[in-house]
């Protein structure tokens, strides 16, 4: 079987906020179609990866590329220099993030929050663009729910809101930043299911998580970070089942 191209590459990734090293030379790869779980205890620096990975963060040194594209960055001549705003949002634009806290547009409804985007970076007429989010968000089964505020829709109907924000920009690739994480149980198992059926389709997905549930579900592989650093990483089932290292074990133990 040949294996598929790669989607995403960091290589030797290092950032630091102030004094703090966050990330220690961080190299990963996600292949097209595959399903990345980033897994380790808090602060290890999953989210800060993420959002490097995104260009909300823009790193030190060492590289990130998507669909061969250098991220945050432009080679000039043999150095490298930051992107200016408008190509570094439309980076952005290309990479569906989901997160935590859902943070969707208080002010505006779900079709509304989904068809943002589409509109405002894409530049699809409204009426299409609503559309499209209403088949999207029917999809996330939140048909009828269209003109529904944040406010008046459960943590899990948010966040399959959220979801369905990131696919409408038809995304090159989807960053999960602990998608169930602030939900309830029952809540949690519905978003979950959405996540499942992303996976079953040829989305690419790298997606910082808690949930080892999930991640045994739909994991192609596993990166176990500590503290800026990657651990461990390899097939899923073989981390989940036989990790190489004590720490993995260790964290494992503690999860399940
Ligand atoms: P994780 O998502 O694995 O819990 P984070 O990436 O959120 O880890 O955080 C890793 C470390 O980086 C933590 O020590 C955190 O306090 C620090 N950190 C993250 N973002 C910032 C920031 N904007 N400024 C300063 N420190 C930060
Ligand atoms: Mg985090």
């Amino acid at each position: 079987m040949t294996e598929a191209p790669v989607k995403m590459r960091s290589r030797h990734v290092f950032k630091s906020f102030g004094a703090t090293r966050v990330l220690k030379d961080v190299s990963v790869e996600v292949r097209d179609g595959e399903i990345v779980a980033l897994i380790g205890p808090s602060g290890a620096g999953k989210s800060t990866f993420l959002r490097c990975v995104n260009n909300l963060e823009l790193i030190d040194s060492g590289s990130v590329e998507v669909d061969g594209e250098l991220i945050g960055y432009r080679r000039v001549g043999d150095h490298l220099q930051p992107l200016g705003d408008r190509e570094a949002s439309r980076q952005r634009a290309r990479i569906g993030m989901v997160f935590q806290h859902f943070n969707l547009f208080r002010h505006l409804t779900a079709v509304q929050n989904v068809a943002y985007g589409p509109r405002q970076v894409l530049r699809l007429d409204r009426a299409t663009a609503e559309r499209r989010a209403a088949e999207l968000l029917g999809r996330m089964g939140l048909a009828g729910r269209e003109h529904h505020y944040p406010r008046q829709l459960s943590g899990g109907q948010q966040q399959r809101v959220a979801i369905a924000r990131a696919l409408a920009m038809d995304p090159s690739m989807i960053l999960l930043d602990e998608p169930t994480s602030a939900l309830d149980p029952e809540l949690r198992v519905e978003v979950a299911g959405v996540i499942r059926d992303l996976a079953r389709q040829e989305c690419t997905m790298l997606m910082a998580t808690h949930d080892i549930p999930l991640v045994e579900d739909i994991a192609d592989r596993i990166v176990f970070m500590v503290d800026g650093t990657i651990v461990e990483e390899g097939p899923a089932e073989q981390v989940l089942n036989a990790p190489a290292h004590e720490r993995t074990r260790a964290f494992l133990a503690r999860m399940t």
